[in-house]
């Protein structure tokens, strides 16, 4: 049926100003549907969900980091306040960056104030350069500086093509506000609360709490699906993830993998997965077990079902055992 006919049909009796004026109205909620009910091409292409009010994620792919996607692997966001927008985490490339800023501008002007990193590895912070034209201020832990500074060379050369052929050490953009102690930031009606933590994942770890919708943004201290990876302290991690146990929060953003509805439901696996790397390791050094045999040995059969174990558990025992060797 044509516009005109269904119009007619509904108002048969009307002159024909309100007729055409129908038509009108009719034809602007059409469009306003049609661009509602189908996202912009590049939101659908970069996968960005609203997971609660104004806080929006993009869920990064299980590839491993020699693979190709290298640089889209973590879950990256922005959360939008009444007067300024924060991003949390930039991903692995600027061209992810890139992808980021422009997803912003699909949805709103405000100034992008601030640039959270909640750590220092290069799939969280390498598309930091994309928001420099923005001017905001980068946020990270007290010791992101300085951790960013040492690898600088090693991202240079590792993630050439992530930055760019001709890409520089000024390009691996570091933090100017540095965060000691919890902090909070305001975007206007809406308060965002950063917690630093001891070495953990990482030596730089720092969450954020969107207060208003009680959303953590964990960064890599939490892992769901993809397996952890220890870098930093297999115990220090254990206590920060008591820490966190504690807080009021609903929703969570891990650095890797599905959102969880709660907690609980976020930190099962990981959990579960540190009982049997703390006991197995332990039990494996008492026994006189050498670090080889005990990489090899503990959790052949990946008994939680990570993906990319294969990739990263034997690296991780071993790590575990050069930590617990000295206890
Ligand atoms: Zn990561």
């Amino acid at each position: 049926m044509l516009i005109t006919e269904y119009v007619f049909e509904i108002y048969p009796n009307k002159n024909l100003m309100t007729i055409i004026k129908n038509i009108t109205y009719f034809a602007l909620i059409m469009l306003v549907f049609l661009r509602s009910a189908t996202p912009s091409e590049t939101n659908q292409e970069f996968n960005l969900a609203e997971i609660a009010k104004n806080n929006y994620v993009h869920t990064g792919n299980h590839v491993s980091i020699e693979d190709v996607g290298n640089d889209d692997i973590a879950n990256i966001g922005f959360i939008v306040g009444n007067n300024c927008v924060a991003v949390i985490d930039t991903g692995g490339s600027i061209k992810t960056g890139k992808k980021l800023k422009n997803s912003i501008r699909e949805i709103t002007n405000k100034p992008i104030c601030y640039v959270i990193n909640t750590h220092v590895h290069f799939d969280h912070i390498l598309g930091n350069k994309a928001f420099l034209d923005e001017n905001p201020n980068f946020v990270g832990h007290k010791d992101l500086a300085e951790a960013i500074n040492r690898n600088r060379d090693f991202f240079l050369t590792q993630f050439k093509n992530n930055l760019g052929l001709k890409a520089k050490a000024s390009d691996i953009i570091g933090p100017n506000i540095l965060i000691e102690e919890s902090t909070e930031l305001e975007l206007g009606g809406r308060t965002l609360t950063l917690i630093p933590f001891s070495i953990s994942h990482s030596h730089s770890d720092l969450i954020v709490i969107d207060n208003k919708t009680k959303t953590l943004w964990a960064g890599d201290l939490i892992f769901k699906e993809r397996i952890p990876s220890l870098t930093g302290s297999l115990k220090g991690w254990i206590k920060t993830i008591d820490k966190i146990k504690k807080l009021d929060v609903q929703k969570v953003i891990p650095g890797h993998g599905g959102i969880a509805k709660s907690l609980a439901e976020a930190l099962k696996q990981q959990q579960d997965y540190f009982k049997l790397l703390l006991n197995q390791t332990r039990k494996a050094i008492a026994e006189g077990t050498f670090i080889n045999e005990a990489m090899e040995n503990i959790d052949k059969d990946n008994q939680l079902k990570w993906l990319l174990h294969d990739y990263q558990h034997s690296t991780n025992v071993s790590k575990a055992y050069t930590e617990l060797e000295w206890e």
